[in-house]
């Protein structure tokens, strides 16, 4: 095992763990992980049992990365630990919740769902007598904070210093990273069809997956239904593993980094698709928001959740003693109110800012009937 830069408060070593085992330990045992389970990932939660949540995605994405990571030689426990905790800062309602609540955060910093991952790994699980948060290592760290505006990062000390100096993350996070966008944009496939908002004809506008359609029809004449999109996706995302692969193995043999220094030194992602396979990654995504993402029944129980947040958080502001006690501190200043206003509303499922909803407001939640056919 290389080694890390440590923890930000000292611990004497795990037993019979590695120091990154232990990580992706904490996170499995967070509440936040759990939480993840009624979170929405595309789909509201109660739309259907079927979806991926934010849970199930974020598994998807660990088995991914640890695929990936094995094949390249790299820290799986690290790969893994960062997959499963990528979106722990998830607010309800996937991204029109963390939009809505970036709004409503303007004037006091806005919410940036990555940055704050990092604050429920950092400050927000109440676990441990020793220290607030999780106490991740270093490199957990770095992986799970992806992306951070300058502003944000020059407050971020060590941990933001690479987006002050365009620097990469380790190999692992690079991974996990790929990993996530990997499997959303096949996951999302799949959870498109069934809802019956994606046609198999749409999506073999991409040509990836129409070839990826013609060769599971020619290894299995006559398949069709569920089993066929299956083969279909599973081909596609095979190949897409395959070429990242292929392609970063080449891209290591090339520059051939002695060293995690010398791989957050490189101008570029060492980890990445050839450049064909890039583009139709590109395209996939592309595909996914015209056709599903903006989709207006999609948009329809968007535009709900964004109302219901930003009720939430007026409502929160205007009277601090409607949050359960003790959440708020007395004699917290107004930009202390709305982050720990902010940090309830993020902490929430979908379910719990419906119930919360209806608590505050009364009447039905916002968010209810299902626009599209449950299969
Ligand atoms: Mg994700």
């Amino acid at each position: 095992m290389r080694q890390s830069r440590g923890r930000r408060v000292a611990e004497s070593p795990p037993a019979w763990r590695s120091e990154f085992q232990r990580d992706r330990d904490r996170v499995i045992h967070s509440s936040a992980f759990r939480r993840l389970e009624y979170k929405t990932q595309v789909f509201v939660n109660h739309e259907g049992d079927m979806f991926r949540t934010r849970l199930t995605h974020s598994l998807e994405v660990a088995q991914v990365a640890r695929t990936i990571a094995r094949a390249l030689g790299v820290n799986e426990d690290l790969t893994e630990a960062i997959a499963l905790a990528h979106d722990l800062g998830h607010t309800p309602f996937g991204h029109a919740g963390q939009a809505a609540l970036n709004h409503c955060m303007q004037p006091y910093g806005g919410f940036e769902h990555n940055l704050h991952s990092l604050r429920v790994v950092d400050e927000l699980e109440q676990r441990y007598a020793a220290f607030e948060g999780l106490n991740l290592l270093f490199e957990t760290r770095e992986g799970i904070l992806k992306h951070c505006s300058v502003l944000r990062a020059a407050a971020l000390g060590e941990l933001g210093a690479r987006f002050l100096l365009r620097r990469q993350p380790s190999l692992e996070a690079q991974i996990a990273n790929v990993a996530d966008e990997i499997a959303y944009n096949h996951h999302d496939i799949d959870d498109g069809l069934r809802s019956g908002i994606l046609a198999l004809e749409t999506v073999c506008e991409h040509d990836g997956f129409r070839e990826a359609v013609a060769v599971s029809r020619a290894n299995a004449p006559g398949l069709g239904g569920k089993r066929l999109t299956y083969t279909a996706i599973r081909h596609m995302l095979g190949a897409f593993v395959a070429d990242l692969i292929d392609a970063t193995r080449e891209r290591l043999a090339r520059h051939a980094p002695r060293s995690v220094e010398d791989v957050r030194a490189h101008p570029q992602a060492m980890v990445d698709f050839s450049p064909d396979m890039r583009e139709a990654h590109l395209r996939l995504k592309r595909l996914l928001y015209q056709r599903l993402y903006y989709d207006p029944s999609v948009q329809r129980i968007a535009e709900q959740a964004k109302t219901l947040v930003a009720e939430l958080f007026e409502a929160f502001m205007r009277d601090p003693g409607l949050l359960p006690d003790g959440t708020m501190s007395a004699g917290a200043d107004e930009a202390l109110r709305a982050r720990v206003v902010s940090d309830y509303i993020a902490g929430m499922t979908d379910r719990y800012a419906q119930a919360e909803h209806g608590r505050v407001f009364g009447g039905a939640p916002a968010a209810s009937a299902p626009p599209w056919p449950k299969t």
